[in-house]
């Protein structure tokens, strides 16, 4: 059990403003986890001037860049060596199968820093640029300045560390709020963050739902908002900051497609949308969860998907052979088996799963890996986020009808392609608009820039972009010459 009476504000642990507190639940069977105080208004109050200060003061903001990367690194050698806590911490939190907790979630935020680390060293921070007036413009990159990073439950580390690296490489102070269903890992890593020796006032966190959440997102004294969640919650963030000319950024929803071409291997394929699509108990936002499939090929692909999912192994996500677990929380149960319930009264064929639920699991909030084919990109199961192991198979004529289908969505997170020639995969890619796109896997890559088109975000998180995000350009012009000379 862990139990924690402090919030991390400001740098300390310290004693909350109120005393609701936040029940961690397993989702496996429902028992309570930890607990950690809620945080309220007065905590935001608190944690932002704790920021505010230590920005102006330069605490942090005007270290040497060496000195702040030397910081990170001793975080990044301190995560490394609690990675396996990580990875349990976040499996009893929201039910990630641990063997995808220990290779994927665990280690993706340590590969985050790890890379933006080796990205920051080619940042030039300050340049001088010869001016049209024949004087050396001197060009800035200057931190950002306060930074509430809102973060969703599921990979949350990861999410969390593709904010957290670049805005304190930055030299931005920073207010982390996780969500309300995983706040146990975050405070681990605020430990870290303690013990690396990032100075006072730089990092808070604070766990709260999401009234707190949105006084943080206005609050005056924060300067950029970086997010990361749903749609609909995106939308609100930015209409705040809109109204206050903030900066923001914004890593939403995404209901990706996995377009299978007729010469594809369909063995190599599938075992690959096993990851793709339904890893993470498919809570992924970059789940490729529409697949489409030719017609020359549809029975075909629908039975060696069919097959696949029949064999997950659903149960215990502590369990090393468990492929499937629990999702979050029972309203996204709910969610999920409204979805599935929705997809049958649109017509769309239930090939297997349903609504019932897993022998042996009633207690926790399981929902049994469901396909659907006979899917029209139009049903509101092709076109909504379902966030769970529920995949559509949606039959297509020619590659160009494929194209299109996958671009007819509100969405434009991810998306692949599953083929024997690489190149035809490469000139699709270029089709699709999708921030990510991948040939034959569901990879994407530290190095490069990650977010979505259209309803899937604004912004770009990784790569050098990803650093630029917490960046404000300045330009300093040096005392003209004298008008006579
Ligand atoms: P959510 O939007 O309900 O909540 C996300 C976080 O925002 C939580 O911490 C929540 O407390 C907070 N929040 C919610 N409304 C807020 C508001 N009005 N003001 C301030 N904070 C607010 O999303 P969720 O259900 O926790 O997460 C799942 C969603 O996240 C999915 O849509 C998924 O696709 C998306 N997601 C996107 C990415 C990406 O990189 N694009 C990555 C992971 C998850």
């Amino acid at each position: 059990m862990h139990i924690y009476k402090e919030l991390f504000i400001g740098g300390r642990w310290t004693a909350p403003s109120g005393n609701d507190t936040i029940d961690v639940i397993s989702p496996h069977n429902q028992e309570i986890i930890g607990q950690v105080p809620s945080a309220t208004e007065a905590d935001v109050d608190a944690a932002v001037s704790a920021a505010r200060s230590s920005f102006d003061a330069g605490v942090w903001s005007r270290k040497p860049v060496g000195e702040r990367l030397a910081t990170l690194l001793r975080l990044h050698e301190l995560y490394e060596r609690r990675v396996d806590e990580f990875a349990e911490l976040q499996t009893g939190e929201m039910g990630a199968p641990i063997t995808f907790s220990k290779t994927v979630t665990s280690v993706s935020p340590l590969f985050t820093l790890g890379t933006f680390l080796d990205v920051a060293k080619n940042m030039q921070w300050e340049e001088l640029r010869p001016g049209v007036s024949g004087l050396d413009i001197i060009v800035r990159r200057e931190p950002v300045g306060v930074v509430a990073a809102i973060v969703p439950w599921n990979a949350q580390q990861f999410t969390l560390m593709t904010k957290l690296a670049p805005a304190l490489i930055a030299g931005c102070s920073i207010i982390i709020k996780p969500a309300p269903e995983t706040p146990l890992d975050t405070n681990l890593l605020a430990d870290l963050i303690r013990e690396a020796g990032v100075p006072d006032g730089v990092v808070s966190v604070l766990p709260a739902g999401r009234e707190v959440g949105e006084y943080l997102v206005s609050h005056p004294g924060v300067d950029k908002v970086s997010f990361t969640g749903s749609t609909a919650a995106g939308r609100k963030i930015a209409s705040i900051c809109g109204q206050q000319l903030k900066r923001f950024s914004l890593e939403l929803g995404g209901k990706s497609a996995a377009i299978i071409l007729d010469d594809a291997d369909l063995e190599s394929t599938v075992a690959g949308l096993k990851f793709a699509s339904l890893a993470n108990n498919g809570q992924m936002c970059v789940a490729q969860t529409r697949i489409l499939a030719p017609q020359t090929r549809y029975a075909e692909v629908v039975d060696a998907i069919g097959e696949m999912m029949s064999s997950l192994v659903v149960g215990d996500p502590f369990d090393p052979a468990t492929e499937v677990g629990p999702l979050v929380a029972q309203r996204q149960q709910d969610r999920v088996n409204g979805y599935i319930r929705l997809g049958q009264e649109e017509g769309a064929r239930l090939v297997m799963g349903g609504t019932d639920t897993i022998a042996g699991q009633e207690r926790g909030w399981y929902v049994q890996p469901t396909l659907f084919a006979d899917v029209r990109n139009n049903m509101r199961i092709a076109r909504e986020e379902i966030f769970g192991p529920v995949l559509s198979v949606i039959p297509y004529g020619d590659e160009e009808e494929a194209v299109n289908l996958a671009n007819d969505s509100e969405y434009g997170l991810s998306g692949s392609v599953w083929t024997a020639d690489n190149d035809r995969g490469v000139d699709i890619g270029r089709r699709v608009r999708t921030g990510t796109f991948s040939v034959n896997s569901g990879m994407m890559d530290l190095k490069a820039p990650f977010g979505g088109f259209k309803s899937s975000g604004i912004g770009r998180e990784l790569g050098i972009e990803g650093l630029h995000s917490y960046i404000e350009y300045k330009s300093i012009t040096p005392t003209p010459a004298p008008l006579d000379e």
